[in-house]
């Protein structure tokens, strides 16, 4: 079992003010591995204070230092890149193979995005009316992460908030606080001064709050569910500071009777199924046009019976656990509730998989006959679970995709161009994908409505850390 109760705080690993131990549990096993430190309003006061002290410099270095920085990162993480994928396969139970080739390399390609934003980032312009606009790092940032992509969710805040100069303050998920002690010691071995960056583990309403509520944090970035997102905005508007928020879809993904139904709908189920169902984009509402329902809901049946479940720690291409009790329970009673409101069980249902009795293992489940107002098509269910809506039109397809909350991504198949065009410009969601497409490092990751207002990756995602100041000489 790990010894992790100390949080890094000016370049130092150092203890808590007060200790508060928590276990942190594999999802796999239900066996701790490790035990952390819960922190209090006092531990974020001193990392807020060294991160304040690193301000001034920091923020003064040249863009190429900052490229430097960055680089140095890339290559200390790829070195320890191993390191990194195992220990998020035992705190959230990704599997092996999942861990290697997209919870840990995202740490790769969304670095690479900042540097390549970056090299082309202009810092400094001059207006047609002569004034010079400058963008200036925004100061010390707090930044608030979740537990389902650790690496990703990290990086996104961290190098944006590095490029752009400022100094910060990290707390993970208390799930997953492993993976970001070891992008500390990276950091760290990477030359990122003291100060710059700091790490206090601990909860959300008394870590996260201090930071947020904090008069000397100008800013949040906040990635996790709607209810902590609101919770942070409040918390902040007292200070004024800007806040970006990235938080929770349910996200359609519509699928035409023109488009190769059997890849489209295997693509869409398979996707949800991903990561055990714990992605924000996952698309979990199937809209499928009425000439291809039945084919659709016999498809997804298929690959629902067809995904083995199995333990993380092995290779292979099967889903882990849920990340913790809590979300197994809270996965259960959505999948119950449809059974309940009439949807029809294709697949999987309430209950752990055979022959998986210990650990957070859930049924891959889909469901048919969903209409847009049950829970299981409102509510994010963050589990292996699909809904499948018909529809008869166009329109309607476009009704029910942004009739939702939720405004994350859209996913569309559809063998018609134009279609594509003219759906995609219709829907309410801060990504379109087409056909099986993916949006690129560097692209804007982010959503409309109760999904945020932050857009991360790239020179949209160094926008948010940045201030403008405008300078006039007579
Ligand atoms: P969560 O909101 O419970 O926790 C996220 C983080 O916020 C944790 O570090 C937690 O400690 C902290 N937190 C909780 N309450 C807080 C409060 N009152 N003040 C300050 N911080 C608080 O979410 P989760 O269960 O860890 O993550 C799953 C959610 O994250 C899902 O809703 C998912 O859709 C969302 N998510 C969104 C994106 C995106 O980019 N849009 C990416 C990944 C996950």
């Amino acid at each position: 079992m790990l010894d992790k109760r100390q949080f890094f705080i000016n370049g130092a690993w150092v203890d808590p003010i007060k200790a508060t131990d928590c276990e942190v549990i594999n999802p796999a096993t239900e066996q701790p591995i490790a035990t952390i430190s819960m922190g209090s309003e006092e531990d974020a006061n001193a990392a807020v204070l060294a991160a304040k002290a690193a301000f001034p410099s920091f923020s003064q270095t040249s863009k190429q230092e900052r490229i430097d920085l960055l680089k140095a990162i890339m290559s200390v993480y790829k070195k320890r890149y191993q390191e990194m994928a195992d220990i998020i396969t035992k705190e959230m139970g990704a599997p092996k193979l999942l861990s290697e080739n997209a919870q840990a390399a995202v740490g790769i390609g969304h670095l690479q995005g900042f540097i390549d934003a970056l090299n082309y980032y202009q810092f400094r312009q001059t207006l047609p009316n002569g004034d010079i606009i400058q963008r200036e790092g925004i100061g010390v940032c707090g930044l608030i992460t979740p537990w389902n992509w650790p690496m990703n969710q990290m990086v996104l805040k961290i190098a944006p908030a590095l490029a752009t100069g400022c100094t910060m303050v990290l707390k993970p998920s208390e799930l997953t606080p492993l993976s970001a002690m070891l992008y500390a010691d990276i950091l760290h071995e990477a030359g990122v001064p003291k100060g710059v960056f700091n790490l206090i583990n601990g909860e959300g309403p008394v870590v996260g709050s201090a930071l947020s509520r904090h008069p000397d944090v100008q800013m949040m970035s906040f990635t996790g569910s709607t209810r902590g997102g609101v919770a942070v905005s409040k918390d902040a508007a007292e200070t004024v500071k800007r806040v970006a928020l990235e938080l929770g879809g349910k996200s359609p993904n519509i699928i035409f009777a023109d488009s190769d139904i059997k890849a489209a709908v295997t693509r869409g189920t398979r996707h949800v199924f991903a990561n055990t169902g714990q992605s924000c984009n996952a698309p979990t509402r199937m809209l499928v046009e009425r000439a291809a329902y039945e084919e659709a809901m016999q498809i997804a049946a298929q690959v629902a019976e067809q995904t083995q479940v199995g333990d993380p720690a092995e290779e292979g291409r099967h889903i882990g656990p849920l990340v913790s009790a809590l979300q197994y329970e809270r996965v259960q009673s959505l999948i119950q509730k449809g059974i309940e409101e009439g949807a029809t069980l294709l697949a999987g249902g309430t209950g752990k998989p055979e022959g998986r009795n210990v650990g957070y293992f859930c049924k891959p489940t889909v469901f048919g006959n969903v209409n847009n107002d049950m829970t299981i098509a409102r509510e994010e269910i963050f589990g292996p679970v699909l809904s499948i809506i018909p529809f008869d039109s166009e329109e309607e397809a476009i009704e029910i995709a942004n009739d939702t909350p939720y405004g994350l991504a859209a996913y569309m198949d559809t063998g018609c161009e134009k279609r594509a065009e003219r759906v995609a410009n219709q829907l309410r969601a801060g990504m379109v994908r087409i056909n099986g497409s993916d949006i690129d490092w560097g692209s804007p990751f982010g959503g409309y409505k109760m999904s945020g207002n932050g857009r991360e990756g790239g020179h949209f995602g160094m926008d948010d850390f940045l201030e403008i100041k405008a300078i006039s000489r007579p």
